[in-house]
C-alpha cells in the first residue's frame, strides 16, 4: 500500500469511531435539553452502549492492522506533522484502552448510576454519610483504573492525564503554590474596598430579553449560528457534533441577570474553539478524544476552558465591553436598567465576594475552590485523607482560604456532581484554563498592538482570527503545552494571569 492508502485505511476506521461518538453526543445534548425526566435510565444505557461500540471499533483487529500499516507509512514524516500525530494518538489510545479490562469499565458505569442517585439524595438532605460509602467505592475503582493505565509518582497522575496530558500531582502542587501566594494579596486588596452597588442585578428580567441579548452577543464574538444554536438547560454546557454543528446552552434566572449573560459568553468561547477546527480534521483522530471516548476538537479540557474563560472574562467581563454594549442590554430592559450606568454595571459584575459555591464564584475566589478540590482529590487517591474526614478537611480549607464557615454539607463537600460520576482529575483543568487564557491574551496583545485597539472599538474579528490561527484550527494536533510554547515561547506560566487580576481587581 502507498502511504496515502495506508493513512486512508486508518482514517476510515477512526471516522466510524468518531461517527458513533458524535451520535452519543447528540443523545447527551438531548438528555440535557429536551428529554423528559423519565427517559434518564434508558438514555443512560443508550449512551453507554454507543461508547462501548466506539471502544470496540477502536480495539478491533482491523483498526489495529490499519494502525500498524500507517505507523510504517508515516515513519519518515516530521514528528509533529498531522499524519504522524494522528497515528501516534491512535496508538496511545489503543494502548490505553487495551490496559483497562471491560469488567472494570462496566463496574465503573454501574457504580456511577447508583452513586449519582445517592449523591442527589445526600445533597437534598445535606447528609454526607449517605454518599460516603459510594465515594469509598468510587475511589477503589479509580485506584484500580489508575493502576491499569499506569503511573510512577502518584496515582492521581493517571487520572489527570486523561483530561490534561502532561500535568501531574507534583506539577499542580507547584502551580497552585505560586497561584495561592499571588492571589491572596489581590483578594485582600479587593476585599478592603467598599462593595459596589449591585441591587439592580436581582430585578425581574424576562427570559426573552436575556435570550435576545445573549444571541446578539454570541454573534458579535463570532459564533456562527448557521453551524450552531442556543438552547436552555439546567447546567450550561457546549457540545459539538463535528465543527459543522456546535451547540451551546444557557440558563435563564429571571432574578439574576449575570447567570445567563456570562454563562452564554463562556459557552460561546467553547463553541468558537470547536467551530474553528480545521475542516480537514473532521471525523479524524485530530478531532476525537480517543482516550476519553468523546468527539471533541479541542486538545485538552484545560485548553478548552482557556477559550471559554478568555471570551467570558477578558472580553465580556471588561469595562470596555459594557461601555460599548450596555446601551443594547438597557434597550431590552429599559425599566430594570434605566437607572444604571455602564460603569455601575461593570463594577457590579466584577464585585468580589467570597462564597461557598464554586459555580457562583467571582474571578478572584474561583481558583481557591479548585485548589481545595484538587488537594482533597489527591489526598483521597493516595489514602492520606479518609473519606470520613472529608467534610472536616473541606470546611477547614474554606475557612483558611476564604474566611467562611461552611453551614452544611450541601453548601460544602456535596455541591459538585463530579465525584459521584467517578471523574476524579478534571477539576484542575478549570484553573489551567484561567491561567492559559491570560497567558494567550497577554501574548496576542504584545505581538499585535492593533488588537487591543480593535477590541476597544468593539471589533472582535481580529481576536477570533488570531485564536483561530494559533489555537482552534490545530484541533488536537498539538497538546496544550505545545500550543503555549508556539505562541508565547513558554509553558504554562501564571505570571500573566496574576498581572491581569492585579490590574483588574487590585489597582
Ligand atoms: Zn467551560
Amino acid at each position: 500500500m502507498t502511504r496515502d492508502a495506508s493513512l486512508a485505511a486508518l482514517d476510515g476506521r477512526i471516522a466510524a469511531v468518531n461517527d458513533v461518538l458524535n451520535a452519543a453526543s447528540v443523545l447527551t445534548w438531548d438528555s440535557r435539553t429536551m428529554m423528559p425526566a423519565g427517559g434518564a435510565e434508558t438514555r443512560g444505557h443508550q449512551i453507554a452502549t454507543l461508547t462501548r461500540l466506539a471502544r470496540d471499533l477502536l480495539l478491533a483487529p482491523e483498526t489495529v492492522q490499519a494502525l500498524e500499516a500507517a505507523e510504517k507509512a508515516v515513519e519518515s514524516l516530521p514528528e509533529d506533522s498531522p499524519e504522524r500525530r494522528k497515528v501516534a494518538q491512535t496508538r496511545h489510545a489503543v494502548t490505553h484502552h487495551g490496559r483497562v479490562p471491560a469488567s472494570l469499565i462496566q463496574e465503573r458505569a454501574a457504580l456511577r448510576t447508583v452513586a449519582q442517585a445517592a449523591w442527589i439524595e445526600a445533597r437534598a438532605k445535606s447528609d454526607f454519610s449517605i454518599f460516603a460509602p459510594y465515594l469509598e467505592k468510587t475511589l477503589g475503582l479509580s485506584r484500580a483504573y489508575a493502576d491499569c493505565i499506569g503511573w510512577s509518582e502518584h496515582p492521581y497522575d493517571a487520572m489527570v492525564s486523561i483530561y490534561e496530558p502532561g500535568e501531574t500531582a507534583r506539577s499542580l502542587k507547584a502551580l497552585f503554590a505560586r497561584l495561592r501566594a499571588g492571589l491572596l494579596p489581590i483578594l485582600d486588596a479587593a476585599r478592603a474596598r467598599p462593595a459596589p452597588r449591585s441591587d439592580f442585578l436581582f430585578r425581574d428580567f424576562l427570559e426573552e430579553g436575556q435570550r435576545a441579548f445573549g444571541l446578539s452577543m454570541a454573534q458579535k464574538l463570532g459564533y456562527d449560528l448557521n453551524r450552531g444554536r442556543l438552547d436552555t438547560t439546567v447546567h450550561p454546557f457546549e457540545v459539538s457534533f463535528t465543527r459543522n454543528d456546535v451547540r451551546i446552552t444557557t440558563r435563564y434566572n429571571r432574578n439574576y441577570l449575570p447567570a445567563s449573560l456570562f454563562g452564554t459568553a463562556h459557552e460561546t468561547g467553547h463553541g468558537l474553539y470547536e467551530q474553528g477546527v480545521d475542516p480537514a480534521y473532521t471525523r479524524t483522530t485530530l478531532a476525537t478524544d480517543l482516550v476519553g471516548l468523546y468527539a471533541v476538537g479541542g486538545t485538552s479540557f484545560g485548553a478548552h476552558e482557556s477559550q471559554s474563560r478568555l471570551w467570558e472574562n477578558h472580553v465580556v467581563r471588561s469595562r470596555t465591553f459594557w461601555r460599548l454594549h450596555f446601551p443594547e442590554l438597557q434597550s431590552h430592559f429599559p425599566q430594570q436598567l434605566g437607572d444604571v450606568s455602564a460603569e455601575e454595571f461593570y463594577r457590579s459584575v466584577t464585585r468580589v465576594e467570597p462564597g461557598f459555591i464554586r459555580v457562583e464564584a467571582d474571578e478572584l475566589t474561583y481558583d481557591f475552590h479548585i485548589m481545595l478540590r484538587v488537594e482533597i482529590e489527591t489526598a483521597l487517591m493516595d489514602g492520606s485523607l479518609a473519606v470520613a474526614d472529608l467534610p472536616a478537611a473541606w470546611n477547614a480549607a474554606i475557612a483558611r482560604d476564604l474566611g467562611l464557615t461552611v453551614p452544611n454539607d450541601a453548601k460544602g463537600v456535596l455541591q459538585d456532581v463530579h465525584w459521584s460520576t467517578g471523574y476524579l482529575g478534571s477539576f484542575p483543568t478549570y484553573t489551567i484554563g484561567n491561567v492559559m487564557a491570560a497567558q494567550l491574551m497577554d501574548s496576542l496583545r504584545r505581538n499585535d498592538p492593533g488588537l487591543g485597539e480593535a477590541i476597544e472599538a468593539g471589533e472582535y474579528a481580529g481576536l477570533a482570527e488570531a485564536l483561530r490561527t494559533k489555537v482552534w484550527q490545530h484541533g488536537r494536533r498539538f497538546q496544550r503545552e505545545e500550543l503555549l510554547l508556539r505562541e508565547t515561547g513558554r509553558g504554562l506560566d501564571p505570571a500573566p494571569y496574576l498581572a491581569y487580576l492585579t490590574a483588574k481587581y487590585a489597582a
